[in-house]
């Protein structure tokens, strides 16, 4: 092998075995908990605070991306079932039934063991989690904490910082802080260290920095990497490891391993025909196929609104003062989950910011069954881009965890004609 053959070999693909050992680690260091009958926070992807949770050494467990796991390893549909007989009606969130086993089962579950909670963290960011921690609540009796983040109250977006609004809004997050580091150090028992903080804080910063510059990278043509596939696996280190120094270093290497495919025009191993967004949760139970429907064609997804919204808004790129870190723990959470809020509430505005930077052919919205929060509103927020833009768009509608509802016949027969119809629209637009 050539030296430079070597480099690529080591540098092309390392962001995804990485991640993925990562992800093991994470879990692995979960099960150890449980067995030990330690402590543990749970939290949501949209605002974990798991920059105060570190630094009262509380392990952090995010049951939507336990309950995912179950659907990406095909076993979900026992997971559902079984909260379905105790009671749950099919209808509800599909992650918050296999969470609810995995309680039952004693923190059983496909990747290892769950600890139990000790506290749940958890925002307003969707109305489930609430109904959720009180799950917990009544199950364990753990105290939860809820944040309540006031959402963007103008049209156009988000106030910012220096605005009397957002200043106000900034003072009422922050005094919730406060009220949950009372509670956590009555929780462990420890007192709270605001050095030890500061350098989370410092890792999230590093984290932050490269979450954005990720993103952006994938402007380049052709894209560097998947966003639903590849992008699913830098999710899953972007909230276990926030604020660690694992989460840092993994960051700053996976930009410079995108800078390196830019530069040296590596694409994904797709060749790539058609640069494509998606807007909504994926569709897990048939995870790689799903995406296959697209790439056989060309298709690449280049961004998604996943990507936003299930970071808790990192995308943001956020650089928190560690000179005021409570203060900026504050703002820098507002800006995040208010973003994280908009991409889902109001995705057509962050649909239109892509459609202009990233060179876009195709929009896919998919609205799932479970998940009301976020697929509420995509056929209107569908229709006031179409207005808007001359770009395709298909919606197909399956479930991020119940395969009772996704059938991949029907799906692929959508998904062949939406691309028939994007060839025939660039032989058009190459003719005239
Ligand atoms: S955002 Fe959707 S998937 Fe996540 S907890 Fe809320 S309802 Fe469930």
């Amino acid at each position: 092998m050539t030296t430079e053959a070597a480099a690529i070999d080591d540098i092309v693909g390392r962001g995804n075995r990485e991640g993925a050992a990562l992800f093991r680690q994470w879990f692995d260091s979960l099960t150890e908990t449980a067995k030990n009958g330690g402590q543990a926070a749970y939290v949501f992807v949209m605002g974990s605070m798991n920059e105060i949770l570190l630094t009262f050494d509380l392990p952090v467990v995010f049951p939507e991306i336990n309950s995912l796991q179950t659907a990406v390893r095909r076993v979900a549909h026992e997971f559902l079932d079984e909260a379905e007989d105790y009671g749950y009606s099919p209808d509800i969130c599909g992650y918050v039934k296999a969470d609810v086993t995995v309680q039952l089962r004693n923190g059983e579950h496909p990747m290892g063991q769950i600890p139990k909670p000790t506290i749940s963290v958890l925002t307003n960011a969707c109305n489930t989690y609430i109904k959720w921690a009180e799950i917990w609540e009544r199950m364990h009796g753990t105290p939860m904490f809820t944040i309540d983040v006031p959402g963007s109250r103008e049209g156009g977006g988000q106030t910012w910082p220096g605005n009397r609004d957002f200043e106000n809004d900034r003072r009422y997050v922050e005094a919730q802080i406060w009220e949950l580091i009372d509670l956590c150090e009555k929780i462990t028992g420890k007192k709270f260290d605001i050095d030890k903080f500061r350098q989370i804080l410092g890792y999230a910063n590093d984290m932050s920095v490269g979450w954005k510059r990720v993103v952006e990278l994938n402007k380049n043509t052709p894209s560097l990497f998947n966003a639903l596939t590849d992008g699913t696996i830098f999710l899953g280190v972007a909230n276990g490891f926030r604020g660690t120094k694992e989460g840092s270093d993994y960051f700053k290497k996976l930009v410079e391993e995108m800078e390196y495919k830019a530069a040296h025009g590596i694409g994904t191993m797709v060749d790539e025909k058609y640069r494509l967004v998606f807007v909504g949760v994926p569709c897990y139970p048939i995870f790689r196929r799903f995406n296959e429907l697209f790439s056989e064609w060309g298709g690449t997804f280049i961004n998604s609104t996943y990507l936003w919204f299930a970071s808790g808004g990192t995308n943001r790129g956020f650089e928190y003062d560690l000179a005021n870190p409570v203060a900026s723990l504050a703002e820098g959470f507002l800006i995040s989950v208010r973003d994280a809020m908009d991409s889902m509430f109001h995705q057509e505005r962050a649909v239109e910011d892509m459609i202009k930077d990233y060179s876009v052919d195709g929009v896919i919205y998919h609205p799932i069954k479970s998940c009301r929060t976020v697929s509420t509103g995509l056929a209107d927020g569908r229709r006031a881009l179409m207005q808007k833009h001359d770009v395709s768009t298909l919606f197909i509608e399956s479930d991020m965890m119940d395969r009772r509802v996704v059938s991949e016949a029907q799906m692929k027969n959508r998904i062949d004609a939406f691309f028939e119809g994007l060839a025939s629209k660039r032989d058009r637009a190459q003719i005239s």
